[in-house]
Parts: structure tokens; C-alpha cells; sequence
């Protein structure tokens, strides 16, 4: 932790904290009173994800993760969602639960996922998605498309992007980073395995045409 004095005035000091970690930097900005208590003025807390450079504030996704009752999967309650939902433990490498700690997102809480093809019997390849309150600062430097993805393991795939679209209410029209993420999937729900992916087979998600091979 470092810190430095920013200014003062009648009421206080107002100073500036930075941890600076190997990913991440997070900056507190306080002022310190005359009656050696503080207040907390802003807190701005930033992430480097290979090629990402994301502003986040976490106190704001937890709040809102704590108003979503259910995620997309068992919201949504077909196979595939039900699937995804059984095999959720299994899905994402520790680099992900570590963001998603970090910034705020309840794992267990998925915006949606897509079942988008068998790869083989008993693994399927699957999309979903996350929101958390933020930007992505160099969007603009970033190509983000189908097939822009950065691999996390040969089992998971990411990429992030400032979102667009209204999502759930939970986030009361903050700006979003939209999480999306491509995974291999054990099929672990009794019912039989699709060999079609969910979009083939007219289901309600928006995805077109995913062209990464994991
Ligand atoms: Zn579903």
C-alpha cells in the first residue's frame, strides 16, 4: 500500500491509497479528519485481463448480485440450462472464481447460457454470460467479435466487452461489462444427450455463429 497526500483543507487531509498489485490496482481516496477518523471520498479499483484494461466496482455487483434470485440456467429450467447448472463446479478454472470474487459477480448467477453443440459423448462446448459494474477503458483499441476470444485453459474461453443491452433490473442502468465466455461441459444430466446445439433446435438465445474450436 501507498500513499499520498493529496491536499488538505480546514476539515482534513485528503489522501490517496493505491495497492498495486501484479493485475490490479486499486486506489481509496479519503480524507482524513481533524479528529483522526476518515471518510471515505471514492474508490476506483482497476484490472488488467490480457488484452482488457477494466475499471470495476465491486461493492455495486455485489449489491446488485444480492437482488438477482436465480441465474439464467434455472431461471430458463430446459436440458441444456439444467445441465449447465449440474455441471457448474466443474466449469470454471480458478483464474475466473478469482475474478468473479474480485469483482463482485455471484458465480452461481450466469445472465444466460447457450448449449451450442456436443463436442463428443458426455462433453458439450457451451456460452454464457456475466455483468459487473464497469468499463472496459480500451474497448475502442479491441476487436470483439465471435471469434475474439482469449483462452484461460483449453477449457475456457473469455472476452469482455462494455455492454449494450438492458439487463437485469438488479443493475438500475449503471454501466456494464458483459462477460462472455465459451466452455467445454461434462453432460451430467440424466435425461439423453443433444447432439444439436440449443440454437439449431430454435431456442430463445441470440447466438450466431461461434467460429472458435476449443
Ligand atoms: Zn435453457
Amino acid at each position: 500500500m501507498v500513499s499520498t497526500r493529496a491536499g488538505s483543507s480546514k476539515d482534513g487531509t485528503i489522501t490517496a491509497f493505491f495497492d498495486i498489485g501484479t493485475n490490479a490496482i486499486r486506489m481509496l481516496l479519503a480524507r482524513i479528519n481533524r479528529n483522526h477518523t476518515y471518510t471515505i471520498l471514492s474508490k476506483q479499483r482497476r484490472i488488467f485481463i490480457h488484452p482488457w484494461l477494466i475499471e470495476y466496482h465491486d461493492t455495486a455487483t455485489r449489491a446488485a448480485y444480492k437482488k438477482i434470485h436465480t441465474g439464467g440456467p434455472e431461471e430458463c429450467g430446459c436440458e441444456h440450462c439444467h445441465n449447465f447448472a449440474l455441471a457448474r463446479d466443474r466449469i470454471y478454472p480458478p483464474e475466473a472464481e478469482n475474478l468473479f470474487a474480485m469483482v463482485g459477480i455471484d458465480f452461481k448467477k450466469e445472465t444466460e447460457v447457450v448449449h451450442l453443440r456436443m463436442i463428443k459423448p458426455g462433453l458439450h462446448q457451451y456460452t454464457g454470460s456475466f455483468h459487473f459494474v464497469g468499463t472496459v477503458e480500451n474497448a475502442r483499441d479491441i476487436r470483439c467479435d465471435s471469434t475474439s476470444y482469449m483462452a484461460v485453459n483449453s477449457n475456457f474461453s473469455w472476452q469482455f466487452k462494455n455492454s449494450q443491452e438492458p439487463v437485469h433490473g438488479a443493475f438500475h442502468n449503471q454501466p456494464l461489462v458483459h462477460v462472455e465466455f465459451i466452455a467445454k461441459v461434462p453432460w451430467l444430466a440424466a435425461s439423453s444427450e443433444p447432439e444439436q446445439g440449443a440454437t439449431d433446435i430454435g431456442h430463445s438465445c441470440d447466438v450466431s455463429d461461434y467460429r472458435i474450436t476449443l
